[in-house]
């Protein structure tokens, strides 16, 4: 801000602070009052016009008064106490002030030179991430975009160690054998985006089935891999999931693991929503085998309640990312005396320049604590649990089951013809309606999943502003717009009998 030569890019120090503070103070009422707002605000399309590229520059604090406004007031707001969609989580507040902080100093975090202290704190919070997750802190890992990133940044290190040895260099062509990845058909769909960017294609991926539970049935797996081996295919790897994303449902991994050993598989764990939970005592069993993973994807922005985008994938030994993804692995020392100046991140995945996403995560672990923690997922996950117990209690809803912190659940109105087959079909029919009904007024926001055949509502609470008052009063809502949608839907059938039998 020192410099003479005249930009129109650079501000001033007084400036910079007044615009940062009034933004500040923006930002510090949005908060403060989330809770009053719609979730969501209408859909208008085409809010900003059609305005040319600018041919001139304009003042700053104009520019970020209506961005602000814009951003404030037309936003789905997934910070909001009824927010409960997908799995995208209320952000930390100190997550907003850390991109600020990033952003401010830019280092690079590609390699360490251009990032000493981004460097550390980014290795630091990988420790952290797999002491977290009642891993030892030597596993390595890198920070990526999210869930999607860290899953097939693994993949890929998973089928270069499983390939035939010269696969870096003479890529697929070279294997005498196809190989294989299996997973359950639960598993989210990054694994085709996965099969298709590495060349291996979709048709290498062996959905496993199912059990009733939802699991993958680790019986069809071992046949499965069997059959194929028998057939002269290469099986590389098994992914795992911990906490699928219509149900929450997690893999039963020590089988999994135990598979992996007997083929000498990779084994990777999805668990970009649900492995945070292992931090709970009372869930610690449910994660059991989760050390024996080779690879593990975990998202910082879901259930660590970072902001987007955070990512980070985890493996067993640091090796397997540079083998992968550094063209010098053998001039890589990660001996811990070297320290971090040997420490680069481009040589751990794909990117080559990285922002210091690592900041806004290794902050809000330091505000909440291991402690913190266990409170909040605690509470969301009795929060979920809540919600499907008062389903079950009401007259007309269903709850349809609750894993972990997500609960699915339909409206099913009282005094239904009790003819089978087209109840159902009204049933879905009815229960889509009313989520795009309450996605569109505001007042809750719900996603849906389809259970054996029955379109649910489903509610995945990553947010630890939702409270007992905001589950009992989604009751109400889902319950109130339920029978508004029921009685259109009916009158609407009325409607149509009354022009057939004309
Ligand atoms: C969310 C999720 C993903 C995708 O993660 P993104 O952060 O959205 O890229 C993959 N797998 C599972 C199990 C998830 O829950």
């Amino acid at each position: 801000m020192t410099n003479n030569r005249n930009t129109p890019i650079e501000m001033t120090k007084e400036e910079f602070r007044s615009l940062g503070y009034q933004l500040i103070d923006s930002i510090s009422s949005f908060l403060d009052t989330i809770h009053e707002k719609p979730v969501t605000s209408e859909l208008q399309a085409n809010i900003l016009g059609n305005e040319l590229l600018p041919e001139k520059g304009k003042s700053p604090d104009e520019i970020i008064s209506k961005a602000s406004k814009l951003v404030l007031n037309h936003s789905l707001l997934n910070g909001h106490p009824k927010f409960m969609g997908y799995i995208t989580s209320s952000a930390a507040p100190i997550g907003a002030l850390a991109d600020l902080l990033a952003a401010a100093v830019n280092p690079n975090v590609g390699a360490s030179i251009l990032s000493p202290i981004a460097t550390e704190i980014e290795k630091q919070t990988i420790s952290w991430l797999s002491e977290f997750i009642g891993l030892s802190p030597d596993y390595g890992g890198i920070l990526v975009s999210g869930g999607n990133m860290a899953n097939m940044t693994a993949f890929l290190a998973a089928l270069t160690e499983k390939a035939p040895k010269d696969f870096k260099e003479k890529g697929l062509f070279q294997s005498p054998q196809k190989m294989l990845v299996y997973c359950s058909q639960a598993t989210h769909t990054w694994v085709e985006k996965a099969a298709v960017s590495t060349g291996l294609g979709t048709q290498s991926i062996r959905w496993i089935p199912t059990l009733e539970n939802n699991k993958m049935d680790s019986i069809i797996l071992e046949k499965t891999i069997l059959e194929d081996i028998r057939q002269g295919y290469r099986p590389i790897m098994v992914i795992g999931t911990a906490g699928d994303v219509s149900t929450g449902v997690v893999d039963d991994l020590n089988l999994i693991a135990n598979i992996c050993k007997t083929y000498d598989l990779w084994f990777h764990i999805d668990g970009a929503y649900g492995i945070p939970a292992s931090v709970l005592p009372e869930l610690k069993n449910r994660f059991e085998g989760r050390q024996e993973a080779d690879s593990i994807a975990l998202d910082p922005h879901k259930w660590l309640y970072s902001p987007l985008e955070a990512g980070c994938v985890l493996v067993k030994n640091p090796k397997h990312l540079t083998n992968t993804y550094s063209s010098h692995p053998e001039y890589y020392n990660f001996s811990e005396e070297a320290g971090n100046s040997n420490l680069n991140f481009y040589e751990f995945g794909f990117q080559n320049s990285r922002g210091f996403r690592a900041l806004k995560v290794w902050m809000t672990i330091q505000q909440v604590g291991r402690q913190g923690y266990i409170k909040m997922i605690r509470e969301d996950i009795e929060l979920a649990a809540l919600l499907f117990e008062l389903s079950n209690n009401h007259q007309e809803l269903e709850g349809m089951c609750h894993n972990l912190s997500i609960s699915t659940l339909r409206y099913v109105p009282s005094g239904l013809p009790a003819d089978l087959e087209e109840r159902e079909a009204y049933l879905n029919t009815l229960n889509e309606k009313l989520l795009n009904a309450l996605q569109k007024n505001g007042e809750v926001f719900l996603s849906n999943a389809v259970i054996k055949g029955k379109y649910c509502l489903r509610a995945c609470i990553v947010n630890f502003r939702t409270s007992k008052k905001d589950i009992e009063e989604i009751i109400d809502i889902i319950v109130k717009e339920g029978r508004r949608v029921h009685e259109e839907l009916m009158v609407g059938e009325k409607a149509q009998e009354l022009v057939m039998n004309k």
